[in-house]
């Protein structure tokens, strides 16, 4: 295959609901690309702190000083109405806040934060692209060069306004999203490869069961892999079921035990929720390798210090119900896909929460003891498959015929309401796509009726009113005839990412209406616009913020430098005292000026202070080059550690070394 440098690089990104890890196809195998903290996966917070932004792991440390303004789990409302019930229920849990958009009639939800001393409002898609941009920087500094195609793998059970609200926040992060895949879909690639099928067994096709369950979603899929086709066969799951609510579990049973001891409700105050809700993350990940762990938050409320335990076993109880419908969620995926138990091949784990041993334990005891396959990353394995398959769109993965296909199948029934408001499914859930259907026998009501309404659902309930409502058209123009005469039919189209159009159309005057189903959580054009240059506009205000913090530190060590050898070796230097306080009184100046200017400067501010003080100093630091240089072979006088400290601190190696250069000429000179 080609590669098709129009493309190329391309990452694989796996935007998680609490995590999101991002790979790269190179050097012939699938790198994890680490951040500017080392760490492979990259929390997906957001942070709008007094005067700056963070984003990962800078966002989520200070989550417990700033909580209000502190944003995570962007991926429960991306894509959603603000009066979803699910949405509903998360802002009770939300330190911060959550309003329905002001101008969308259908309302969808805005993040509320204060920034610069002002309230601002995001939409779910362009937190999320706050976080891809944080990606997509990794990315570049790790290759060295742009980014801007990728594939962003999202849950199987993400409706189409999830998936398309997930490609808004790829275009707002400057990111051509090549293709959205479901998860558990990458999580079978990366299996696939890990697990390479020798050639005589080319036709021999496994089961896989993959079982995700992170911080937010479970997604249950059954996989079918033979050497290069992953055909999802069928997928269940929960889009709120993960890690998260059990840490909230863990939450409501401390905040029972605070009232309980102390006799004050903490439930309302939003930072010490989010202080024991990190407290309880910790302990749930610790139970999972100990069997007891300790809780313990300094002034939690009220100057009063709280410590508990929590066992293993009280963990497991607090969130039975939710472990056993994880279980449930397992077997309905299989009778979906019509496979028996003893049938699947291997059962592959996905996903932080599936490190918890009653999760592993049940599951194991479902599958009548199988060893269970714990042999990939579950925290990478996802952006692991999006980088295979992010690889293969450019034509640069594995060699010549390494080139797979993808099977991937509709997560819920779509279709349209009919008259009295049943449900008419046109493309059943678990059906492979990309797909095209077509339900025709559709007509008018009424006599002479000019136009029909089109409402298209998604969901598994036989009225329509019970499922998800993804958009409405009008198909107008239809001639004027007595009711059931006109000859009406609707057509579903999904495409590759899961992204759905209907066609309506009158076949008697081949009038159609067209419309790629976008429902109230996509951004409008204008709203795209305008979050495009919003965007631009916070990403030169970063960058000008990192400028100053460079500047400030640069300032700052200088002056730290030069106060350590001032201090330590003016003395041995033979500086006389007047020029020591002279340099020592700039450094004091310095360090006042830094003071007093706690905000933020102007650079120019910076570079005229560090100008000010490099001019008391260099001739000091030369000084002490030099006091080096005439006496490096001085066996009385150690000057090693004061070269070595001008070295590293100025740059100053070089400084050092060509004085040196200068004296020994010098000396051969005059020799
Ligand atoms: P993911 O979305 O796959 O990154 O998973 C994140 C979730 O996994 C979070 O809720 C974490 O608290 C949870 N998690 C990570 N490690 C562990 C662990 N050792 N035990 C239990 N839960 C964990």
């Amino acid at each position: 295959m080609e590669q098709k440098d129009d493309v190329w690089p391309a990452v694989g990104i796996d935007l998680g609901t609490t995590y999101s890890c991002v790979a790269i196809w190179q050097h012939n195998r699938v790198e994890i690309i680490t951040n500017d903290q080392g760490n492979r996966t990259t929390p997906s917070c957001v942070a709008f702190a007094h005067n700056n932004r963070l984003v990962g792991d800078a966002a989520k440390n200070q989550l417990t000083l700033n909580p209000t303004n502190t944003i995570f789990d962007t991926k429960r409302l991306i894509g959603r109405r603000y009066s979803d019930q699910t949405v509903q229920n998360d802002i009770k849990l939300w330190p911060f806040k959550v309003i329905p958009h002001p101008d969308s009639q259908d309302k969808d939800p805005m993040i509320e934060v204060t920034y610069k001393g002002e309230h601002k409002h995001f939409t779910p898609q362009e937190i999320s692209a706050m976080i891809l941009v944080k990606l997509k920087d990794m990315a570049e500094s790790h290759l060295g060069s742009q980014v801007n195609n990728a594939v962003v793998t999202v849950p199987a059970y993400f409706t189409d306004s999830q998936r398309q609200a997930t490609k808004d926040a790829g275009l707002i992060a400057g990111l051509n999203v090549m293709r959205i895949i479901n998860e558990p879909t990458a999580a079978a690639i990366a299996y696939g490869l890990d697990h390479h099928v020798p050639d005589n067994q080319l036709l021999a096709r496994k089961n896989i069961l993959v079982f995700d369950v992170g911080g937010g979603t479970l997604d249950v899929s059954l996989v079918s892999v033979s050497k290069h086709v992953f055909e999802v066969r069928a997928v269940s799951g929960d889009t709120h079921l993960g890690g998260e609510d059990f840490d909230n579990r863990m939450v409501s049973h401390f905040v029972q035990e605070f009232n309980k001891k102390h006799s004050v409700d903490i439930s309302d105050n939003p930072r010490a929720l989010g202080r024991l809700l990190l407290a309880c993350e910790r302990a749930k990940r610790t139970l999972s390798v100990t069997t007891e762990a300790t809780i313990e938050i300094d002034c939690l409320f009220d100057g009063i210090d709280f410590i508990s335990t929590v066992t293993r076993a009280r963990f497991e109880r607090l969130n039975m119900d939710l472990f056993r419908k994880c279980i449930d969620l397992v077997a309905q995926c299989l009778s979906d896909a019509k496979i028996d138990k003893t049938d699947v091949d291997d059962v592959v784990l996905i996903g932080g929460s599936t490190r918890i041993p009653k999760i592993q334990q049940m599951l194991q005891r479902f599958f009548n003891g199988k060893e269970l396959c714990k042999g990939i990353n579950p925290d990478e394995a996802v952006a692991y498959g999006a980088a295979v398959q992010a690889a293969t769109l450019t034509g640069v993965c594995l060699d010549k015929d390494d080139d797979f296909v993808l099977v991937d199948v509709t997560s819920l029934s779509l279709g349209i309401e009919l008259y009295g408001g049943e449900m008419r499914v046109v493309i059943p859930r678990n059906t492979v796509i990309p797909t095209e259907k077509m339900i025709g026998n559709l007509t008018t009501v009424h006599d002479n009726q000019t136009s029909a309404h089109f409402k298209v659902y998604e969901g598994e309930r036989c009225m329509a009113q019970n499922n998800n409502l993804l958009g409405e058209f009008n198909l107008s123009d239809i001639p004027r005839a007595p009711k059931g005469v006109p000859k009406l039919k609707a057509s579903f189209n999904i495409d590759e990412n899961g992204i759905l159009t209907v066609t309506g159309e009158d076949t008697d005057t081949g009038n159609k209406k067209t419309v790629t189903v976008t429902n109230c959580s996509r951004l409008s054009k204008e709203d795209l616009n305008r979050v495009l240059k919003e965007a631009e506009k916070y990403r030169v205000e970063e960058q000008q913020y990192e400028n100053l913090v460079k500047a400030k530190n640069t300032i700052e060590n200088y002056a730290n430098s030069v106060w350590d050898i001032a201090t330590i070796y003016g003395e041995m230097v033979g500086i006389d005292c007047q020029t020591l306080k002279n340099v020592e009184d700039e450094i004091e100046k310095t360090y006042q000026w830094l003071d007093w200017n706690v905000e933020l400067v102007e650079a120019s501010n910076y570079v005229d202070r560090l100008r000010e003080l490099k001019n008391i100093s260099e001739p000091f630091v030369s000084r002490c080059c030099i006091f080096c240089c005439r006496h490096a072979e001085d066996e009385d006088v150690d000057v090693e550690e004061l070269r070595s400290m001008i070295a590293s601190r100025f740059n100053g190696g070089d400084k050092c070394t060509s004085l040196m250069n200068d004296l020994s000429m010098q000396k051969h000179k005059t020799d």
